[in-house]
């Protein structure tokens, strides 16, 4: 990678401004899951043993460019002290940053930290303006970017921000991209992708990067069904994107001329309605009459599947298989978790519900890599340029 990293700079002493993805959820005040502030310690940890003064800032929900009391970073200030087991200095104020902000910055001795308020209590956040992104760089010597999860979107906090400052990515970033980029760029081979979710609209640049890299696709979740529907089968009241037939055709036709392997669920689950007390069976894929509907795949698919991950030396995950969500349509999901621990491929999983299903299986510690961004993982995986890092100083 040519982008500057934490270790190619000085911090002794310097006020380091670091980006970090703090957008965790909250219900009535209290955290629900801690996995990207757990993310962030190792840079802020880092820059701590380095004598650096350090200075976080995230956002926190949709506050809609107000500050909003319920989005509030205050209780993230709380779990980060537990967590670093160190004060952590958090300042409350709407501005989110204002001379007196900055003032405080410049009061930081060596090793303490700084959270100020959720960025986007400023309307001028998600516009990257220019002013806004100066004053934030009024707090800092240096700007480091650690938050993956935002990398995809140009915000003032991760990329106008560094206009004015020196900066480098932080140890986070710096792992999503290598361990992904060089999956993609030079994989070990077999290299599959799984993919499943709701749609196949959001996937279609995901799978037509991929039909230039992967040997093997196999997709389940919703999608399957305009797959299946694109090829002239009845998949009775499944979710199917009528309007992207054509499409799902043409990406089969073009995984075929470039020998790329696509396998198609062979059985599902299917019940009438999408709930746990209505009634479900398994059929094969050529079965389905009109009153059902495929809400996960069937125990012959996880099998088929399970063989073809076995065979990978490279596999990337994004999207569940079913109603994960619902216990009687989650199994092929969580089968298809099992099937990528048990594997000795480098396996990547991005997205959130894949992410979930992983870390309900009791396993993150199992796979090569979580990447901590849904919607930027997706935008990796098709292979565009995520401005949050393209901003970053090279080497
Ligand atoms: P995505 O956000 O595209 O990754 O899609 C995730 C959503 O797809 C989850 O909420 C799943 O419940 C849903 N999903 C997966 N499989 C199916 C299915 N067969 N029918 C309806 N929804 C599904």
């Amino acid at each position: 990678m040519n982008k500057q990293t934490l270790k190619d700079l000085d911090v002794k002493n310097k006020r380091v401004l670091v980006r970090v993805d703090f957008n965790v959820p909250i219900k009535n005040g209290v955290i629900t899951d801690t996995t990207r502030i757990e993310a962030s310690i190792p840079t802020i940890q880092y820059l701590i043993d380095n004598d650096a003064k350090i200075i976080l800032m995230s956002h926190l929900g949709r506050p809609k460019g107000e500050p909003k009391k319920e989005f509030s970073l205050q209780p993230v200030a709380d779990k980060l002290s537990e967590l670093l087991k160190k004060d952590v200095k958090f300042v409350d104020n709407d501005n989110v940053v204002d001379d007196s902000v900055i003032e405080e910055s410049k009061a930081l001795q060596e090793k303490e930290v700084m959270l100020i308020q959720n960025t986007r209590f400023r309307k001028e956040e998600e516009k990257n303006d220019p002013e806004f992104s100066e004053q934030l760089s009024k707090l800092a010597d240096i700007y480091v970017n650690d938050a993956f999860g935002t990398s995809h979107r140009a915000h003032a906090s991760n990329v106008g921000v560094s206009k004015y400052l020196p900066s480098a990515v932080g140890f986070l970033v710096q792992k999503e991209i290598e361990v992904m980029g060089k999956a993609l760029e030079n994989p070990e081979r077999p290299f599959t992708a799984i993919l499943g979710g709701a749609k196949v609209s959001d996937k279609i640049g995901v799978i037509e990067n991929l039909l230039d890299k992967v040997d093997t696709i196999l997709i389940g979740g919703a999608m399957a069904f305009t797959f299946i529907k694109s090829q002239g089968k009845n998949v009775g009241k499944s979710l199917v994107e009528d309007d992207k037939l054509d499409l799902a055709k043409s990406l089969l036709e073009k995984a075929q001329e470039k020998g790329v392997k696509i396998f198609l669920p062979v059985d599902f689950v299917v019940a009438k309605e999408m709930t746990e007390d209505s009634e479900s069976k398994t059929i094969s894929v050529d079965e389905f009459t009109d009153e059902y509907a495929g809400f996960d795949i069937g125990e012959k698919t996880v099998k088929l599947f399970d063989e073809e991950i076995q065979k990978s030396k490279t596999i990337v995950w994004n999207g569940p298989m079913g109603v994960f969500e619902i216990a009687k349509f989650s199994n092929g999901t969580f089968e298809v978790a099992n099937s990528l621990v048990k594997s000795d491929a480098i396996t990547i999983v991005g997205g959130g519900d894949s992410a979930s299903a992983i870390d309900k299986s009791g396993n993150k510690d199992k796979v090569t890599h979580v990447s901590t961004g849904g919607g930027a993982s997706l935008e990796f995986l098709e292979g565009k340029v995520l401005p949050g890092i393209d901003c970053i100083s090279e080497k």
